[in-house]
């Protein structure tokens, strides 16, 4: 059953980074298929990146999205002039400055409430002061945190029983309390702000008032599908008493090639070519290597993923941040000339989603940021995974563990930004093991049978197109 409802006017706010505006840009895109007026609020910065996804998408979602720009006093707060995404910020260190700053949001945001009168908000899980704005005007607060069930609820177990201090070395491993599935984690890959909450103080501040922002909250709207990670679904909902939707893959409501091309930034490939060479190679023989949209690795690791990719054997499209060409320091003598035609390196921005799902992609290098990790997951390709930080770490042991669509570079032992270099050995190794032989066989089997479930859970009556429509229902029943 469709739900129509041009009454109802929700206002989005995502967080400004692109793992959060990407995902929510989709999330519009849904609910204006069922009727709803969709605005996005966002920064001046954001706006054009954000006006350029809504144009592509036109033709198929008739109900325009509405772009609403608040601006961000990034200077008052001690961040660089026009630095309004979490990926212009130039130092890891004023990441928290960033974080804290976006509170300074609040104050254009009620502005526009009381301008618009939405008749509710779904807004990121980092602006825990949203659920006072929306009760100052009576209106629903509905959150987006951008990641999975799984995480959510290990991530919770964790920080509830703080496992991790009853083992004495980092290595050791230890049961995740209550959390369905046996599931084991070791110290150094338990996330920085419940392991070391004394080094995180300003971090862990920030994500409890978050908590607590979420506890007073409607619900929670999950970029999910039920099918997936059904055992954690209902953990979340039983255990901690949670409303939670799970409406996704939201990027599946993407649906040609000029949509999937323009999600996030403009890509520095032109897709028709990317596309082409995939064309020229055999189904399931090319990785693609990329770490989403803020990790910015250092030269000695980029070197060693040169080298772990040249001796795999493999052939590659590898995204990487940096644009200096041919003279790159990070890339070995000659690397780029004895690759020709057997790999590509995109310098800059992917077009990520029409490069997994291409046939030619047979396994993805991942650092398993979940709007990554629940792509491969939509397209049905495998998964080589390499954490980086915070609840990266849960999102592998999902993949790896749980679904059993992933197998994990090795040499991964905890790192995080600041970062211990992988070897390039390591990364041969989980290439040849991801890409060739019977296991990899075996994870592309699963890996196509779950992207069968997402897309059933996304097609009339699916798990996720009905749990939009009772989210919607739901609202147009308290709110009109
Ligand atoms: N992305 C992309 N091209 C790139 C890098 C990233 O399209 O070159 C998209 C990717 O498809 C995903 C998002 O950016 O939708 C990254 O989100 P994720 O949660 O995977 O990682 P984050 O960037 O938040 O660490």
């Amino acid at each position: 059953m469709n739900t129509s409802n041009p009454n109802l006017h929700i206002m989005f706010f995502p967080f400004l980074a692109y793992g959060h505006i990407i995902p929510t840009i989709d999330m519009a895109k849904l609910f204006t298929t069922k009727g709803v007026k969709s605005t996005i609020v966002t920064t001046p910065l954001n706006a054009s990146l954000i006006s350029k996804a809504v144009e592509k998408s036109k033709p198929n979602h008739h109900n325009v999205i509405q772009i609403q720009t608040i601006e961000f006093p990034c200077e008052e707060a001690g961040l660089p002039k026009g630095c309004e995404n979490m990926d212009s910020v130039p130092s890891q260190d004023l990441f928290i400055t960033f974080f804290k700053a976006t509170s300074l949001l609040q104050k254009p945001f009620e502005k526009l409430l009381l301008e618009q009168h939405p008749h509710c908000i779904v807004a990121d899980a980092f602006y825990s002061w949203a659920t006072d704005s929306a009760s100052k005007f009576k209106i629903p607060r509905i959150v987006f945190h951008g990641t999975c069930f799984f995480s959510l609820c290990a991530s919770e177990c964790m920080g509830l029983s703080e496992p991790h201090k009853n083992v004495s070395s980092d290595s050791d491993s230890f049961l995740v309390p209550r959390l369905p599935g046996e599931i084991k984690m070791t110290k150094k890959h338990v996330p920085a702000f419940i392991a070391n909450k004394e080094n995180s103080r300003e971090f862990v501040e920030l994500l409890e008032d978050a908590k607590e922002a979420q506890a007073k909250s409607y619900g929670v709207v999950v970029n999910s599908f039920y099918e997936l990670e059904s055992a954690y679904a209902d953990f979340y909902r039983d255990e901690f008493g949670r409303k939670a939707w799970p409406v996704g893959p939201v990027s599946l409501c993407n649906r040609n090639t000029r949509e999937k091309a323009n999600r996030g930034k403009e890509a520095t490939i032109d897709e028709f070519e990317c596309l082409k060479w995939l064309d020229t190679k055999k189904a399931n023989s090319v990785v693609y290597v990329s770490f989403g949209s803020l990790i910015n690795l250092p030269d000695s690791q980029l070197r060693e993923i040169a080298l772990g990719l040249e001796a795999s054997g493999q052939h590659f499209i590898w995204v990487v941040k940096k644009d200096e060409k041919g003279t790159a320091k990070w890339l070995p003598e000659g690397f780029e000339k004895r690759m020709e035609g057997k790999g590509l390196i995109i310098r800059g921005w992917a077009p990520q989603m029409l490069i997994l799902e291409h046939p030619a992609i047979g396994a993805f290098v991942t650092h398993c940021g979940w709007n990554s990790t629940l792509e491969a997951v939509a397209a049905g390709v495998p998964m080589i995974t390499w954490p980086i930080v915070a609840e990266q770490f849960c999102n592998e042991k999902l993949a790896t563990e749980v679904l059993e669509i992933g197998v994990a570079v090795e040499a991964v032992k905890g790192v995080r930004m600041e970062g211990e270099c992988v070897g390039w050995d390591a990364l041969e190794k989980a290439l040849k093991r991801g890409m060739v032989g019977e296991e990899a066989e075996e994870m592309r089997n699963k890996a196509k049978v779950l992207a069968w479930f997402a897309k059933q859970a996304v097609e009339e009556n699916g798990s996720s197109y009905s749990a939009l429509n009772d989210l919607i229902q739901e609202l147009a029943s308290i709110c009109l």
